[in-house]
């Protein structure tokens, strides 16, 4: 299992926002989906990412183990991390191995017998429900909103605990039906105990540039970060009554 190789895009040593605490962040390469906000298109193909066995990444991670105190750990992410689960299930093993904490950011777009392997080891899924309706999942993500609440109704049933995680586009997806339905959806999810709505960006606009293709969300006005805080805030008041 040490010697399964995976291919990463990049790693950020120590990070605070994919999960909880302090963590090791490891973006895996290769996404299936074409996300009209995606913030790193970069990561979709796997061709030229660095190879590492799952014993490198883990050592590399455990160096920091230090840093990640009682809640932070590892995280995969990507990219899709599911494109590779043999290497997902392999890092995630070796980590309840050693003592660290292990957490997945995911589509949800993959749910076989493999991907079900890995999630035995994984302590924390950062779930995206990226749209709460069937067509603005399959024009801006390429897959269908059925696949991604399915993907929560296994970790519902596994009793995995999960962050949903929704990026707050103007125009598209800011509006009250689409906080009541996602509301709806964690409510129906006991192993939901957090949820993060996230402001659109469009940092990520030079990388599309350097790559020569289009950002298909470039012409929309970045979200106003204190709006969006506001409305989680509402929506964290309407689930969770606090
Ligand atoms: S799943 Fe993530 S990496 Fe893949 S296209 Fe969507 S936002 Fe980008």
């Amino acid at each position: 299992m040490q010697n399964i190789k995976g291919k990463i895009h990049s790693i950020q040593s120590l990070g605070t926002v994919d999960g909880p605490g302090v963590r090791f962040v490891a973006f895996l390469a290769g996404c299936p989906l074409r996300c009209s906000c995606c913030h790193n298109p970069d990561t979709w193909s796997a061709e030229n990412a660095d190879a590492y066995t799952a014993g490198e990444l883990v050592s590399k991670a455990e160096a920091f183990k230090s840093y990640f105190g009682k809640r932070g750990g590892i995280t995969l992410s990507g990219g899709e991390p599911l494109c590779q689960p043999e290497f997902v299930e392999a890092v995630f093993a070796l980590c309840k191995e050693r003592g660290i904490n292990t957490c997945l950011d995911t589509s949800g777009c993959f749910l076989d017998s493999k991907v079900k392997n890995a999630l035995e080891f994984c302590d924390r899924v950062l779930l995206d429900i990226k749209y709460t309706r069937s067509d603005l999942y399959r024009r801006h993500v390429g897959m269908e909103l059925s696949q991604a609440v399915e993907f929560l109704d296994y970790l519902n049933e596994q009793k995995i605990p999960v962050t949903v995680r929704q990026v707050i586009v103007p125009g598209i997806n800011d509006y009250e039906e689409n906080f009541e339905a996602l509301s709806d959806i964690i409510k129906a999810h006991d192993c939901v105990d957090s949820v993060e709505l996230l402001p659109f960006r469009k940092i990520c606009q030079t990388k599309y540039d350097e790559m020569g293709i289009e950002f298909p969300f470039g012409g929309i006005d970045e979200a106003n970060s204190l709006t969006v805080r506001e409305t989680e805030r509402r929506l964290k008041e309407n689930i969770w009554k606090r």
